[in-house]
């Protein structure tokens, strides 16, 4: 399996399938390229034309192991042949538990923790929040402008972005409050210099002035932002929020569903500020792609809800915390971290001379290998460049290179690609992207 799209993309099957998705599935359920995918290895799919393309997306965000991985297909077929489901409020099975100590153990912080499983980052998120405001008897979250924090109600309540994740699904869920978040490239306070000690005072005048720190019982944060354009946060702010919540006796909730496990070259991204959360929520690459989430904290306030308070049919799977495991062990024991680290700093070497080679990229940033390059019409006015960051996606799919977009103005191309994925399968992914974004910019 090389990448090879010579037979055109999409190609003739995935064309049919395409059409029997429209007249069967929602067209609300967004898809980015129109291939159907077939089969994958590492950082490799194959679609039902025979298509092979690099993928630099990872399943958004949730392959950081890659597909296959012997150790978490090993641990997958064990647990398929012992039993795929029971439901842990009937009858336990120790896979759960073993998740749950494993992440007390690797989540920062020297406290006591303990971990609730359920099934996605959305959920991951709602349960975070309803512990937050028990444990506490305080209604107010606080969250921050291009975060995104799923899309069931609480979750797209606390998500930034209008189109699409909120437009026409009000009303949301209440006593949810946004306040600017440092984006160094656009501040909204101050300058890229002094935005991260802006926003903590700001948001600290907020709770105290308006919301009243009494009422507040939770901030969330991504410390980089996904969805929002792969922002992270200034040091200097994740420090100062960090005080603000422990003087207010607010929790800090650390929303690591996307730059968890790996993502950022470190186990949490949190690691990078010495930063302790009173409580992380995973997701994504927790299970390899399995549905798995959980919500890792303070055992004292983990503890707050009464007995059968929390749960759900299907969380903490068997199957998946099999898979939870496995990751969470190579994630561990292997090399994967340091991988990491070397692929992010391999792609900044190549992305960073282009904010000066091209007009069009205003700005490449992010933490490790958790990298967004942001498009601008005009580098001066940094006007967004929506139409460019599409084509470059567009461009990399038809020479067979799957990339995504982010950001609140959708002008992010971002990385995340499989960190197992082979250095010369990165360079030949980076090799068509940089083509792209030169051959977009000499069209501008
Ligand atoms: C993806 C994501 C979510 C939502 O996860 P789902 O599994 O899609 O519900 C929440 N928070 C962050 C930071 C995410 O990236």
């Amino acid at each position: 399996m090389t990448r090879d799209v010579s037979g055109g993309v999409p190609g003739p099957d995935s064309t049919e399938w395409t059409k029997r998705r429209e007249e069967a599935v929602p067209r609300a359920v967004f898809n980015t390229v129109p291939i159907f995918v077939d089969r994958g290895e590492g950082a490799r799919v194959t679609d039902v034309d025979g298509n092979t393309f690099i993928d630099l997306a990872g399943g958004l965000a949730v392959l950081n192991l890659g597909r296959n991985h012997p150790r978490v297909l090993a641990a997958v077929r064990e647990q398929v042949e012992k039993t795929v489901h029971e439901c842990f409020h009937v009858s336990m099975y120790t896979g759960y538990v073993e998740v749950a100590e494993t992440l007390n153990r690797l989540v920062p912080g020297d406290h006591p923790k303990k971990t609730m499983l359920a099934n996605s980052g959305a959920e991951a998120v709602e349960n975070a929040v309803k512990i937050a405001r028990y444990a506490t008897d305080r209604s107010a979250i606080v969250c921050f402008s291009n975060a995104f924090h799923g899309r069931t109600l609480v979750g797209m309540t606390l998500t930034a972005k209008e189109m699409p994740y909120k437009k026409g699904f009000g009303p949301y869920a209440p006593e949810i409050y946004r306040l600017p978040f440092p984006y160094e490239y656009r501040p909204p306070i101050g300058t890229s210099e002094t935005v991260g000690l802006a926003c903590a005072e700001y948001a600290a005048d907020v709770i105290d002035s308006q919301l009243g720190s009494e009422s507040v019982a939770a901030v969330i944060l991504e410390p980089v932002q996904g969805e929002g354009g792969y922002i992270p946060a200034p040091h200097d702010f994740m420090v100062a929020l960090r005080e603000i919540c422990s003087e207010r006796d607010i929790l800090f909730i650390d929303d690591e569903i996307q730059s968890g496990l790996g993502r950022t070259g470190k186990m949490f991204a949190a690691e990078h500020y010495d930063v302790v959360p009173d409580m992380i929520t995973t997701a994504k690459s927790l299970a390899s792609g399995l549905p798995l989430s959980a919500v890792t904290g303070l055992a004292e306030v983990m503890d707050a809800p009464h007995v059968a308070g929390l749960g759900g049919t299907y969380g903490g799977n068997p199957v998946a915390c099999a898979a939870a495991l496995a990751v969470l062990t190579e994630l561990s024991e292997g090399d994967l971290l340091e991988r990491a680290t070397r692929q992010g700093e391999h792609i900044r070497g190549r992305l960073d001379p282009l904010v000066d080679e091209l007009n069009v990229v205003g700005d490449v940033r992010g933490l490790g290998p958790m990298i967004g390059i942001e498009l601008v019409t005009d580098k001066r006015t940094k006007e967004p460049a929506k139409t460019a960051a599409a084509a470059v996606i567009n461009a990399c799919y038809e020479s067979g290179v799957l990339v995504l977009k982010a950001g609140t103005y959708d002008n992010v191309v971002r990385l995340m690609a499989p960190l197992v994925i082979s250095e010369e399968d990165l360079d030949e992914g980076l090799d068509v992207l940089i083509d792209a974004l030169r051959a977009t910019d000499a069209a501008a």
